[in-house]
C-alpha cells in the first residue's frame, strides 16, 4: 500500500468537502476521492435553499446551527458563496394549505424559530411583491436564504486544498476495506489507499459501498426537475416554496431563476456526460414535469414564465423512510462514518454535517445530539414515515 491518510472521505459533494475541510483544519491528513468532480451530483443539481423553516423538530437545531455558520462562511473559506439571507416564504394556495401553513408556523414558533404567519395577500406582497394576488397566506422566515452550490462546494475544496487535503477526482472507489472489524482503507480503480477511518458521503450511490459490508441506509431514490432561466430583472428575493412541497424556486443573485418540481419516482436513467469539465452524471427530466413546473411558476409569480430557459436537468434525492439523514458511525465496523440520506435538504446542513462527521471520525462526542440520525433507528422500526416526505426549498 503506497499511500496512507488519517481519513479518506468518499464523495466531494458539500457533505464530503466540508468534512475534509473540518478535519484538515485540525491538522489531519485527508484524501477526498470522487468518481466524478466536486458537486457533480446532488450538491450541483440542488436548488440550494438554506432553510430552517419547515424542518423536522429533531433536525431544526442542526439547521439553525448551519444558518449561523453560513453568515460568515465566505470569510472562513475566503471565497464568495453568493449566500443571501432574504427569507423563505411557504405559500398556501387554498384553505387546506392555509390551515397547514398556519399550524406549521405555530409548531415551529414553539420550538423557538423566529417565523410568522402572513394571513393575507397584502402581507405576502409586502415582503415579495412578485407573488400572485391569488395567494391567501404564507409562512415567513426572514433568516432563511440561499447560496450558490457550485461556488460553495468549490470554496470548500479550495480551502481544504490550501490545508493539504488531496483530491483524487475522476476515481471511483470500488470497495471499503476492513480487517477484523476495522476499516483499513479503500480500493479505487487505481489501487489501494490506506486509512484508519473512512467517511462515506456518496449520496444516492453510497449503498453500493455499504452493501458488501452487510450495511444499508434504506433509500428510496426519487427525482426532481430543475429549470434555470437566463438572468432576468429582479423579481423575487426570498426562496419560495409551497405547502405540499410540489414546487420551489428562487432568483439567484446573478438574476437567474432556478425552479424545481416536487419529488417524483425516478425513471432509473442516468447517463455520463463527457463534457469539457470531465465526466458528470446526467439525469433527464420528464417532459410532463417540465410543463408542470413552468405552469406553477406562472401561477405563483405571474409573468415569470416568459423568461428564456438556459438549462434544465433532473436531480436525484436520497430519501429515507423518515426523511432524515444518517449521520453516524457504522454499526460493527470501527472507523467507518456515514453521512447519507439527506432526503432533499442536506445543502443547508453542509457546514454542520462536515463538523459532525469530523467529530465522529475523530472519535469524540458530536457537538449536536445525533440519536435521531442513527442506523439503528431503521432496525428498531422507529423511522416509519408519518406523512409523505416533501421538498420545500
Ligand atoms: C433538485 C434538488 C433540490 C434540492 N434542494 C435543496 C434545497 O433547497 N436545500 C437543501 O438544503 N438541500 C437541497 N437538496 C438536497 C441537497 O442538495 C443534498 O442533500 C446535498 O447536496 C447532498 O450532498 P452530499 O455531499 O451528501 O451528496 P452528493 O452531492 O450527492 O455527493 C456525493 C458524491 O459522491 C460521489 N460518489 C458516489 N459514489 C462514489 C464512489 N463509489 N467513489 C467515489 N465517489 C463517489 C459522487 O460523484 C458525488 O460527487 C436538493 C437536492 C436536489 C437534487
Amino acid at each position: 500500500m503506497n499511500q496512507h491518510f488519517d481519513v479518506i472521505v468518499i464523495g466531494a459533494g458539500i457533505s464530503g468537502s466540508a468534512t475534509a475541510y473540518s478535519l484538515a483544519k485540525e491538522g489531519h491528513s485527508v484524501a477526498v476521492i470522487d468518481r466524478f468532480a466536486p458537486a457533480a451530483m446532488a450538491s450541483g443539481w440542488t436548488l440550494a435553499g438554506v432553510r430552517q423553516s419547515g424542518r423536522d423538530p429533531v433536525e431544526l437545531p442542526l439547521a439553525r446551527a448551519a444558518v449561523a455558520i453560513w453568515e460568515t462562511l465566505h470569510e472562513e473559506l475566503e471565497a464568495p458563496l453568493h449566500y443571501t439571507r432574504k427569507g423563505n416564504l411557504r405559500l398556501a394556495r387554498n384553505e387546506d394549505e392555509y390551515d397547514q401553513v398556519r399550524r406549521m408556523v405555530a409548531e415551529q414558533s414553539r420550538l423557538g424559530l423566529a417565523l410568522t404567519f402572513l394571513p393575507d395577500n397584502q402581507a405576502i406582497r409586502a415582503v415579495a411583491p412578485g407573488v400572485s394576488t391569488e395567494i391567501p397566506g404564507a409562512s415567513w422566515c426572514p433568516s432563511d436564504g440561499h447560496a450558490d452550490p457550485h461556488a460553495t462546494v468549490n470554496a470548500y475544496v479550495t480551502a481544504a486544498g490550501r490545508r493539504g487535503v488531496s483530491f483524487l477526482l475522476g476515481q471511483r472507489v470500488n470497495s471499503i476495506c476492513t480487517e477484523g472489524g476495522r476499516v483499513t482503507g479503500v480500493v479505487t480503480e487505481h489501487g489501494r489507499i490506506g486509512a484508519a477511518c473512512v467517511v462515506l458521503t456518496a449520496g444516492v450511490l453510497g449503498n453500493e459501498l455499504l452493501n458488501p459490508l452487510g450495511l444499508e441506509v434504506p433509500l428510496d431514490v426519487q427525482m426532481v426537475t430543475v429549470i434555470r432561466s437566463v438572468p432576468v430583472a429582479p423579481l423575487i428575493e426570498p426562496v419560495i416554496g409551497v405547502a405540499g412541497g410540489d414546487w420551489a424556486g428562487r432568483q439567484q443573485v446573478d438574476g437567474r431563476l432556478r425552479i424545481t418540481s416536487g419529488i417524483h419516482p425516478w425513471h432509473g436513467g442516468m447517463s455520463i456526460d463527457t463534457g469539457t469539465d470531465g465526466p458528470r452524471p446526467v439525469v433527464q427530466p420528464r417532459m410532463e414535469s417540465v410543463g408542470e413546473v413552468v405552469a406553477k411558476l406562472e401561477q405563483l409569480l405571474p409573468g415569470a414564465s416568459a423568461a428564456p430557459v438556459e438549462a434544465l436537468w433532473a436531480g436525484l434525492i436520497d430519501m429515507t423512510p423518515d426523511a432524515l439523514p444518517v449521520i453516524a458511525t457504522a454499526p460493527g465496523i470501527d472507523g467507518l462514518v456515514v453521512g447519507m440520506g439527506f432526503s432533499g435538504h442536506g445543502f443547508c446542513l453542509g457546514p454542520v454535517t462536515g463538523m459532525l462527521l469530523a467529530d465522529l471520525a475523530l472519535g469524540r462526542p458530536p457537538r449536536h445530539a445525533l440519536d435521531a440520525f442513527s442506523f439503528e433507528r431503521f432496525a428498531a422500526g422507529r423511522a416509519g414515515s408519518v406523512e409523505p416526505p416533501t421538498l420545500h426549498g
